[in-house]
């Protein structure tokens, strides 16, 4: 759980880099003095997967997780929107934290497992520049040194990072996507439904379900079952959908008939301004 100083530039910069087969020595337990430290006033970012797994773990809704237990502050020079783990305003300690440690701690988040690992995956050209891991060395924490040494795999695979890495690969492709290296802003009704894409997956469930989605979308029976009981499906496409949505890929099928529909208003009103553009497009989601 780096602090806030630490930025992604120094990371790169100045940070030895970790392979899987090095080693770090580090021990935490309930009888270091620094016990829970790490757990209060620090900027924990959930992925979809995150909330999607303590959300259901609470047996509540991914609106009540989102609304209870994050906060999303919004600067203005930020392009999408990022939810956190919310701080108790008064002790400052986060909320699922208790006497014995991580009262959500089956389900604790990504950066809470890597943690003193950090992991950096640079958009860089440069090969030399692609992933790898780097230790956080912070103040609070007194676990460095102590106990046995042990590899950057091995902690991987305690902390079962692996299965958050393997769920959380099409988000990472999302954040990763050329799109935002381009000069072009999201709308406020396009930062909601990355909101409500990404993260507020009982509402997205209610979208395409509930609405005329399905009217629109060419979804085969299948999916449609795999999304119904599995939320896991459900985030895998309604990620296809904002990449669909967003930067215009050809991840969902619009129906031939709602093609035909836009192609006879466009023909209808002399091919206005835009029409073209539209038809293009939906031509090109049939393939
Ligand atoms: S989720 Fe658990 S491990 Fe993570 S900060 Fe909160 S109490 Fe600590
Ligand atoms: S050793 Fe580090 S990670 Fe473990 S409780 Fe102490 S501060 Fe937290």
């Amino acid at each position: 759980m780096p602090d806030e100083a630490l930025t992604q530039e120094k990371i790169i910069n100045d940070y030895p880099r970790l392979g899987l087969d090095d080693k770090f020595t580090f021990r935490c337990g309930k009888d270091l003095d620094c016990f829970t430290r790490c757990c209060q006033d620090v900027s924990i970012v959930l992925t979809p997967y995150d909330v999607l797994r303590l959300k259901k773990s609470l047996g509540i809704t991914s609106t009540e997780f989102l609304r209870k237990y994050t906060i999303s502050p919004f600067t203005k020079d930020q392009r999408i929107p990022v939810v956190l783990l919310k701080m108790d305003p008064e002790t400052k300690k986060c909320l699922f934290v208790g006497e014995e440690g991580c009262t959500a701690y089956t389900y604790r988040p990504w950066a809470c497992r890597m943690y003193p690992l950090g992991f950096a995956d640079p958009k860089n050209p440069n090969p030399e520049d692609h992933k790898f891991h780097f230790l956080l060395k912070e103040e609070i924490c007194h676990g460095h040194g102590q106990g046995e040494e042990m590899r950057v795999r091995d902690w991987i695979e305690d902390q079962g990072i692996e299965q958050y890495d393997m769920m959380g690969q099409p988000f990472k492709e999302l954040m990763l996507h050329d799109f935002w290296d381009r000069d072009e802003e999201l709308t406020p009704q396009q930062m909601e439904m990355y909101f409500m894409a990404c993260y507020d997956l009982d509402r997205f469930r209610r979208f395409v379900f509930e609405t005329k989605f399905l009217e629109m979308f060419d979804v085969n029976e299948d999916r449609l079952e795999a999304m119904r009981v599995d939320e896991v499906e459900l985030l895998d496409f309604a990620l296809q959908w904002l990449r669909f949505a967003l930067f215009k890929e050809k991840t969902l099928k619009i129906k031939r008939t709602v093609v035909e529909a836009w192609e006879r208003k466009a023909d209808a009103e002399g091919q206005a301004p835009g029409a073209a553009t539209m038809r293009e497009r939906t031509a090109n989601s049939n393939g």
